[in-house]
C-alpha cells in the first residue's frame, strides 16, 4: 500500500438529512479518532474490533468541551473503500456542530481532503480502478434509478472486465503476430495467421462497435435528455413545464456549472432524465425568442435531444404554427395539443399530417388530462419501444467515449492493413495503440495529471 497521510472531510450532502457523516482515511483515522472520542465505557477505539459502531461523545481534548453526540464507524483496512483505516463519525446535530467536529479532526493531525480525494486513493490502492472510481462520481450524480443502475454496474466492474476481455484478445492476436514475425519462411504460419488474424481482429471491433452503440443511451441517462419546450404565447408551455415538474419530482442536481442565461430544471420521466432547458425563459418573459433571441434560441433548438411542440386546441392552426414545425423538422419531437378542456378548433388531421409520424398526444394541462400519455410518449421514445435489457453494459462518460471511438478507428486501420497486405509489423503497431486505448478506460497507463485533473471533479468528501 501507498504510503498517505490522513485526510478527512464531511462525505454527506451540506444541509441535508439529518446524518452528517465525517470520514477520516488514512494511518493515524483510529488514532485521532480516539483523541476526540469518550464514550460511557471508555472505550479506546485503537483496541475495538474492525467494522463495528460505537456511541459517545466527541470532546475536545484541550478544552473537555463537548461538541456532539456520535456513532463512530470503525473500519480497518484493507477491507474498506479505500483500503486504509476508515472512520466515519455519524453526526446527529445540525451543520455547525459537523463543521465543529470536522475542525476538531484536523486540528488532531487530519488534512482536509481534496475533491475526490477519498475515491482517488481507492484507486491509487488498487481497490477500483478508474471506470470504477469515475462511476462513483456518476453514482453521486445520478439523476433516476436507471442512471443510478447503470453507475453501478460500472462500479461493480462491468464495463473493465468487458475492456479487460478485449484486451486479453488483442494480446492473443498480437501473440500471432509475434509468430509470424518471428517465422516469416513458413508460408502456412503466415496463410493461417492471416486468416485468424483476420478473425480475431473483427471480433474485437464488433465488440468495440457494440458498445459505442450504447453510448448515446448511455450519455442520456448520465446528463439528462436535453428538452426544449417550445410553443406560440399561452398555448400552456409554462403550465407544461409546471406539471412535469410536478408531477415527477424535479431532481436537484449538484453538477458544477457552466453558469449559463438559462436554467436547467431535471426532472424524472419513468426513468428518463429529461434535462428541460429554457425554463427560466419559459416562466419569466413566456417567451424565449424575446429572452434570448432568435439565433440564440434555434441554437438551443438544435443541441435539444427533444422538443415539445405545443398547439393550441382551442384555436386555429397558425402560421407561426406552421413555422414551429418547418423549425424542428429532422429532430425527436413530440406534438402536444393542449386545452382540450376547451371546444376544438384546430385541425387535428392537418396537425397529425404535418408530424409525419412523430407523436401527438392531446392534454388539458388545466385538468391534468393527458399527462400519462405524453409520460408514456416519452419514454417510448427514448427506449425505441424495445424492452430494455438489463444486462446491457452503457458507456456513458464522454471520455469512455472518445477512447473507444479511437481504439475502433486504430483497430480498423489494423484490419484493413491486414487484409491489403501491409507489412505486419505496421499491423502491430495499430494493434498495440488499441490496446492501450482501451487500457486508458480503465486507468492502466494513464497520465497521472488526467488522474488529478478527473479526481478534482468530484464532490469534497467522495
Ligand atoms: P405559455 O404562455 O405557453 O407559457 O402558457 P401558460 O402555461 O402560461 O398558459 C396560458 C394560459 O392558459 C394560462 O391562463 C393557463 O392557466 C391556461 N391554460 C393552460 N393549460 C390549459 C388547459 O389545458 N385548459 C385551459 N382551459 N387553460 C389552460
Ligand atoms: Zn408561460
Amino acid at each position: 500500500m501507498l504510503d498517505f497521510d490522513t485526510i478527512a472531510a464531511i462525505s454527506t450532502p451540506m444541509g441535508e438529512g439529518a446524518i452528517a457523516i465525517v470520514r477520516l482515511s488514512g494511518d493515524e483515522a483510529f488514532t485521532i479518532a480516539n483523541a476526540i472520542f469518550k464514550s460511557p465505557g471508555n472505550k479506546n477505539l485503537l483496541d475495538v474490533p474492525s467494522h463495528t459502531i460505537h456511541y459517545g461523545h466527541i470532546v475536545d481534548p484541550k478544552t473537555d468541551e463537548t461538541i456532539e453526540e456520535v456513532m463512530m464507524s470503525v473500519m480497518k483496512g484493507p477491507r474498506t473503500f479505500t483500503r486504509e483505516d476508515i472512520v466515519e463519525i455519524n453526526c446527529h446535530g445540525g451543520i455547525v456542530s459537523v463543521n465543529r467536529v470536522l475542525q476538531l479532526v484536523l486540528a488532531n493531525g487530519a488534512r482536509l481532503a481534496e475533491p475526490g480525494e477519498f475515491t482517488k486513493r481507492a484507486f491509487l490502492n488498487g481497490r477500483i480502478d478508474l471506470s470504477q472510481a469515475e462511476a462513483v462520481m456518476d453514482l453521486i450524480r445520478a439523476k433516476t434509478d436507471k442512471a443510478m443502475n447503470v453507475a453501478i454496474n460500472q462500479m461493480e466492474g462491468r464495463l473493465s472486465n468487458l475492456i479487460r476481455k478485449l484486451r486479453q484478445e488483442i494480446l492473443e492476436t498480437l501473440a500471432h503476430v509475434e509468430v509470424n514475425i518471428d517465422y516469416p519462411e513458413y508460408d502456412d504460419v503466415e496463410e493461417m495467421t492471416h486468416s485468424i488474424l483476420i478473425e480475431k481482429a473483427t471480433k474485437v471491433r464488433d465488440e468495440i462497435a457494440q458498445l459505442l452503440q450504447t453510448s448515446q443511451q448511455g450519455k442520456i441517462l448520465r446528463e439528462g435528455l436535453a428538452t426544449v419546450i417550445v410553443g406560440r404565447p399561452n398555448v400552456g408551455k409554462s403550465s407544461l413545464l409546471n406539471s412535469l415538474v410536478q408531477d415527477t419530482k424535479a431532481i436537484v442536481t449538484d453538477i458544477p456549472g457552466t453558469t449559463r442565461d438559462v436554467i436547467e430544471e431535471y426532472v424524472n420521466v419513468r426513468g428518463v432524465p429529461l434535462r428541460l432547458v429554457d425554463t427560466a425563459g419559459i416562466r419569466e418573459t413566456e417567451d424565449i425568442v424575446e429572452r434570448i433571441g432568435v439565433e440564440r434560441s434555434r441554437q438551443y433548438l438544435k443541441e435539444a435531444d427533444l422538443i415539445l411542440l405545443v398547439l393550441n386546441f382551442h384555436d386555429d392552426f397558425t402560421e407561426e404554427d406552421e413555422r414551429l414545425f418547418e423549425a424542428v423538422k429532422g429532430m425527436d419531437y413530440i406534438v402536444i395539443v393542449n386545452k382540450t378542456d376547451l371546444p376544438q378548433k384546430i385541425n387535428l388531421e392537418k396537425v397529425t399530417e404535418l408530424a409525419e409520424g412523430h407523436p401527438v398526444v392531446t392534454t388539458s394541462l388545466l385538468r391534468e388530462e393527458g399527462i400519462d400519455q405524453l409520460e408514456e410518449a416519452i419514454a417510448a421514445l427514448f427506449f425505441e419501444g424495445s424492452v430494455e435489457s438489463q444486462d446491457l453494459t452503457y458507456v456513458s462518460n464522454t471520455r469512455h467515449i472518445a477512447l473507444l471511438t479511437q481504439a475502433q478507428s486504430s483497430i480498423d486501420e489494423a484490419i484493413s492493413g491486414i487484409e491489403s497486405g501491409i507489412p505486419i509489423d505496421i499491423v502491430q503497431i495499430d494493434l498495440t495503440r488499441t490496446w492501450e486505448l482501451l487500457g486508458e478506460v480503465i486507468g492502466e497507463s494513464v497520465h497521472e495529471s488526467l488522474i488529478d485533473q478527473l479526481f478534482s471533479q468530484f464532490c469534497l468528501g467522495k
